[in-house]
């Protein structure tokens, strides 16, 4: 921050609202690279049981920025509903976290403030927006600190993150436009009852939901039809809401201990513009909606996502002023769609017995698969293209201060939570440039381990991956400074990668492996997930069948065989529902070399590692599959010499020896989205050798 002469104090971009949305903006905000100060009107983060569902978009962000683990992770929320409708959202599609997760609304923003204030930015709670004017230059917010004292601040933008009842909208002159609520609902949190649980029970006078959650508590939910709001009305007491909830469903809820009550109600109203000038609004301050299953605060949290890297990039002349109108562009219409299919689902679930019809009709076309697809898609904010990733014909990668344009991957270059960071300094970027390379991006996000990636096949396979968007771990057994050269190859090209040396095939092996990787993904995403597992080190025989000794046999297991399936067990605690692997096996697993007895032997105990494990981890939307290639030019002397490359060349029917790169694509198909139907596999990458 710095000071105007006005003796305002400067900073990049204010945020009002230190919720989940503010908070997420916040800390994007300074991965980026800008200088952000949050402004919360409480004085201590809120304690009330708000939001607690998180869908597939959200988490996928959240894995991004290594926030999962802070989070617990999330456990399992259970089937998720359409209307009140049973709707399974682990159907939304191409997405390791398809389904719902639960998580309180109090526990996203401790982590959230944790993360942003970690990064650097400023949180200052008890601080109330009184006063807001955009010059051409510069917005200027006054704002009443805890102590009554009247400050100034100005900023190049701000962000209204302050919810439903926004004073940023207001004070900067939003218009909200959309229906006036018409129905009004009433829950509560209460201990000291015990009521059965029921999911939308339809009764003659209206519909209730009860759920019992930790440590007792009981949250209950009653609409009761025709109930509309009382606009300016005193806020609801609990006395209200038993009454109403007993009339709907004949209980009394006499001696329970209300924590927490709250009316709410079906208001569909959406800022007609998320942006005027240097004002920019997120989250329910954007949009006003019933909170039906967790979307309200999902969408809020991908405003943020969205936001936060383009004005990040702005703030840090990467970008020209056209990406900060792609923000409204982009998500008025996905706030829109998401308001339209909460008022569908208010309908269906809140309507009178006029609505049975209707809602008959919606059960019959949920039992339907793409219905079913379709709508939990839509609800997990997986049917849209992802728009919190970076543009690149936006970014400038001319300006010599061309930073890390990728904002929605967890990198390196971050700063440290243990980093001080009391005078705000710019994270220091490595400077990368931007491909416009149209595949990029399968993997955005995803991490991979690469066994024997410093040359031959598996260098190549961890550059693909790379090209792709994943974080790669190159592995080595002695031979780092390859290892390292693989890195740079990576790193010169705009991604991220990470040295790990371990022998495999020696006692300890794997534990030493798992210690580096672990710690090189922790460091760089604060997480150690780790989405896609290349068994791919090996080595070969070459000895006639009468010489081999138990040593040479044993040893060819120990690195083949035996490694791999201790790498894949230790690895099982790592992988992600969804994630994959994939072994790398040999043609000689097909065709007879006896020279390579023993080394086929250990392709084949690939294979078969390969089938079992499928199954094994099939209800986990693991894939485990073999890739088998034929002779592959991996950089050793023979394949310098043209006459034992023209006859190996004939062993395959396009007369020719495999590149590395023929074998690294076909395992990057294997471990992208598309590749989700295949599992239990060989694949042949072997260039039709020997078909006869
Ligand atoms: P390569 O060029 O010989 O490279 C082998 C890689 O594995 C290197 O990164 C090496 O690390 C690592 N490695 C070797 N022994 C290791 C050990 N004990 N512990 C840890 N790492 C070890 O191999 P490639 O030809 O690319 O073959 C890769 C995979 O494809 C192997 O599984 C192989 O069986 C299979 N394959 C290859 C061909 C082919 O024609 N090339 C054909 C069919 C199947 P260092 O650099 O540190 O030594």
């Amino acid at each position: 921050m710095g000071t105007r002469s006005d003796g305002a104090l400067d900073t990049d971009v204010i945020v009002v609202g230190a919720g989940p949305v503010g908070l997420l903006l916040a800390g994007e905000l300074r991965t980026g690279g800008a200088r952000v100060v949050v402004l919360e009107k409480l004085t201590r983060p809120t304690t009330e049981s708000r939001a607690s569902v998180l869908h597939a978009r959200t988490m996928e962000i959240l894995h991004d920025r290594g926030l999962l683990d802070r989070l617990g992770p999330p456990p399992d929320a259970g089937p998720g509903h359409f209307g009140g409708i049973p709707l399974d959202l682990t159907l939304a599609g191409d997405s390791p976290y398809a389904g719902q997760w639960k998580a309180p609304q109090t526990l996203i923003e401790a982590v959230l403030q944790e993360w942003a204030t970690g990064l650097g930015a400023e949180v200052r709670r008890g601080h109330t927006v009184t006063g807001l004017v955009t010059d051409p230059d510069r917005v200027l917010v006054a704002a009443t600190g805890p102590d009554g004292v009247r400050r100034r601040l100005s900023a190049a933008h701000l962000v209204g993150c302050d919810g439903e009842q926004s004073t940023v909208r207001w004070l900067a002159g939003f218009e909200l436009a959309g229906a006036l609520p018409t129905k009004e609902l009433l829950r509560a949190d209460l201990a000291g009852v015990d009521i059965p649980d029921r999911r939308f029970e339809r009764n003659a006078k209206g519909v209730a939901n009860a759920r019992r959650g930790p440590r007792g508590i009981t949250r209950i939910m009653v609409h009761e039809f025709g109930r509309v709001p009382e606009p300016d009305g005193p806020p609801v007491e609990f006395a209200e809401v038993a009454r109403v909830w007993a009339r709907v469903t004949g209980e009394s809820l006499d001696g329970a201990e209300p924590v927490w009550v709250n009316a709410f109600h079906n208001a569909r109203r959406q800022a007609t513009r998320y942006r005027r000038g240097r004002v920019f609004l997120a989250g329910d301050a954007a949009h006003v909606q019933l909170p039906v299953g967790g979307q309200a605060l999902n969408l809020g949290l991908q405003d943020a996502a969205d936001l936060g890297w383009k004005l990040a990039a702005y703030a840090t002349g990467r970008a020209d002023g056209e990406l900060l109108d792609t923000y409204h562009a982009e998500r008025h219409p996905v706030g829109a769609r998401v308001l339209g299919n909460i008022e569908a689902q208010a309908q269906l679930m809140f309507g009178g017995p006029d609505m049975d019809a209707l809602r008959a009709v919606f059960r019959e076309l949920l039992a339907t698969g793409p219905a079913r697809r379709h709508l939990a898609a839509m609800i997990s904010g997986l049917d849209r293209p992802r728009s919190d990733r970076p543009h690149a014909e936006h970014l400038n990668t001319e300006n010599p201060h061309t930073e890390n344009p990728h904002p929605d991957r967890p990198r390196t270059d971050r700063p440290h939570a243990d980093r001080p960071h009391s005078d705000h300094p710019r994270p220091e970027h490595r400077r990368t440039t931007y491909r416009r390379d149209t595949t990029m991006g399968k993997l955005n996000a995803r991490t991979a381990l690469v066994t024997g990636s410093s040359r031959g096949i598996g260098r190549a396979i961890a550059l693909r991956l790379a090209r792709e968007g994943a974080l790669v771990a190159v592995h080595c057994s002695h031979n780092l400074e390859a290892a390292e050269e693989t890195v740079a190859t990576i790193e010169k090209d705009g991604g991220r990668a990470f040295a790990v040396q371990a022998e495999l095939g020696v006692r300890g092996d794997v534990h030493e492996l798992f210690l580096a990787v672990e710690r090189g993904l922790k460091e760089r995403t604060g997480a150690t997930t780790l989405d896609i597992l290349v068994n791919n080190a090996g080595i070969m025989g070459g000895v006639a069948p009468e010489d081999v000794t138990p040593e040479q046999f044993d040893r060819l297991f120990a690195v083949n065989a035996r490694a791999p399936f201790f790498i894949i067990q230790r690895a099982l605690g790592l992988i992600p529902d969804g994630g994959r692997i994939v072994n790398i096996s040999s043609g000689l697993t097909r065709v007879a070399n006896p020279q390579e007895v023993a080394y086929a032997m250990t392709k084949g105990a690939i294979d078969q590692l390969t089938l079992h494990f499928a199954k094994h981890l099939g209800p986990r939307n693991i894939t485990v599959n073999s890739v088998g290639p034929g002779i592959t030019d991996n950089g050793t002397p023979i394949f310098d010499n043209p006459e034992a490359v023209a006859q190996m060349a004939q062993l395959s029917v396009f007369n020719r020896v495999a590149q590395t790169s023929d074998v690294a694509d076909v395992v990057a198909f294997l471990a992208s989205g598309d590749a989700r139907w295949i599992t239990g596999s060989y694949l042949d990458a072997s260039g039709g050798t020997l078909l006869g």
